[in-house]
């Protein structure tokens, strides 16, 4: 194998954007993935880029404004390499506020959204209208793959990081196909960030969550998304997708489980029903999960790791990964490069994750 400048372990939406990022810096780049790219929590996510979203942590927005600015770039990008491009499926959402929150937006009225979405019941939520895209993942991963595979990044599928040791100004990363050494690694595992064979000790884990789509009901034309902190319904406006909506999802904390159980599915259906009763008769599409990579404190990790200068990790998006990509390849590589991050880093720092470890 090639010694590259600097290796990746894990080709979901963050490894694979650092990756794109640090190439136009003129790095030699390797990604391992254990499986095939983009292949889990990326592909399973509804696509919202939810910045504003009331249950995200303040410290989120400095992070989460910065990616929504580069968007834009970002997918002229992938659309330069790969030829396809992206389309936003949604420019709004209908976010419900709890009553006890102090809302900057103005609150709709009922006349409002009965204006808005005759077809919605809105019970004892209170809404506002967000200035919010959504896209749909699958589409973005289809074309970042095609961009990456445009490059001269090494992508090696289905070949698992399996311990990585540092050593004088390099890191030793040992993989089933043989031992390679690179100038700098970067962890972006996602949810196998801390399980990942021999890694320094992490506190990521992952949290399932269930989804499914329907095709909506001709008498249910829905051009924006709708959110509770219960349920979200996500339509496809553009593309192969067109006329589904997304409904979900689930928040379990049990491990690499991925099954899907009818029973879920079925009361995450009846949430969605309570808000837009013709959900209750749609036809189901498809169901899945994936496993978003979450800390405790629900920050994402993102720096080096302590007492080892050449050994990064960017993981720990939980329910913004979609969102956070470009920013977090910009910030990343930023940092790798030795220059000043375009958001100050320190909520971020996987020093902090020490003391959010379980004492032994
Ligand atoms: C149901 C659901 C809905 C979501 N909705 C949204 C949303 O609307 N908006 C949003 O912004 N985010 C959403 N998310 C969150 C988002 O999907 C994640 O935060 C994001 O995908 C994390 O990206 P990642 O690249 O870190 O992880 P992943 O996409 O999981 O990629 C990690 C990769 O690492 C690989 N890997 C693991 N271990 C190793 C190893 N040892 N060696 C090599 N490779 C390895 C895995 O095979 C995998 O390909 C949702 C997630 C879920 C599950």
């Amino acid at each position: 194998m090639h010694h590259p400048d600097l290796c990746i372990a894990g080709a979901g939406i963050i490894g694979l954007s650092l990756a794109l990022e640090l190439h136009d810096r003129g790095y030699r780049v390797t990604v391992f993935d254990q499986g095939a790219p983009l292949a889990e929590s990326s592909t399973a996510a509804a696509g919202m880029l939810a910045a504003h979203d009331p249950d995200n942590p303040p410290q989120l927005l400095s992070l989460a404004s910065l990616s929504l600015s580069l968007y834009p770039d970002f997918l002229d990008r992938i659309h330069t390499l790969s030829g396809l491009r992206i389309p936003f499926q949604t420019h709004t959402t209908l976010q419900s506020v709890p009553p006890d929150t102090a809302i900057a937006d103005s609150e709709l009225t009922c006349e409002d959204l009965a204006h808005l979405l005759p077809a919605l019941t809105p019970s004892d939520h209170r809404f506002v209208l967000l200035d919010e895209h959504s896209l749909d993942p699958r589409q973005l991963a289809s074309a970042l793959l095609a961009a990456v595979r445009a490059t001269t990044i090494n992508l090696q599928p289905h070949t698992a990081v399996l311990s990585t040791h540092s050593i004088d100004n390099a890191v030793e990363i040992t993989t089933p196909k043989g031992t390679i050494h690179a100038a700098q690694f970067v962890n972006c595992t996602g949810a196998w960030a801390a399980a990942t064979s021999r890694l320094p000790n992490i506190p990521v884990a992952p949290r399932k969550g269930q989804m499914f789509s329907v095709s909506l009901p001709p008498s249910l034309p829905l051009h924006f998304v709708l959110r509770t902190p219960d349920i979200y319904i996500v339509p496809r406006t553009a593309g192969p997708a067109t006329g589904r909506a997304i409904i979900g999802a689930t928040v379990e904390d049990i491990g690499f489980d991925k099954a899907v159980h009818p029973a879920d599915i079925d009361r995450l259906r009846s949430l969605a029903a309570a808000l837009l009763p013709a959900i209750a008769r749609a036809h189901q599409l498809e169901a899945w999960s994936g496993l978003r990579p979450a800390t405790s404190d629900g920050l994402p990790l993102l720096g080096v790791l302590p007492g080892q200068p050449n050994h990064f990790i960017a993981t720990g998006h939980y329910r913004n990964g979609i969102l956070l990509a470009p920013a977090t390849a910009r910030v990343m590589a930023e940092f790798i490069v030795g220059g000043i991050p375009s958001v100050d880093l320190s909520p971020f720092s996987p020093a902090r994750s020490l003391s959010l470890l379980p004492s032994p």
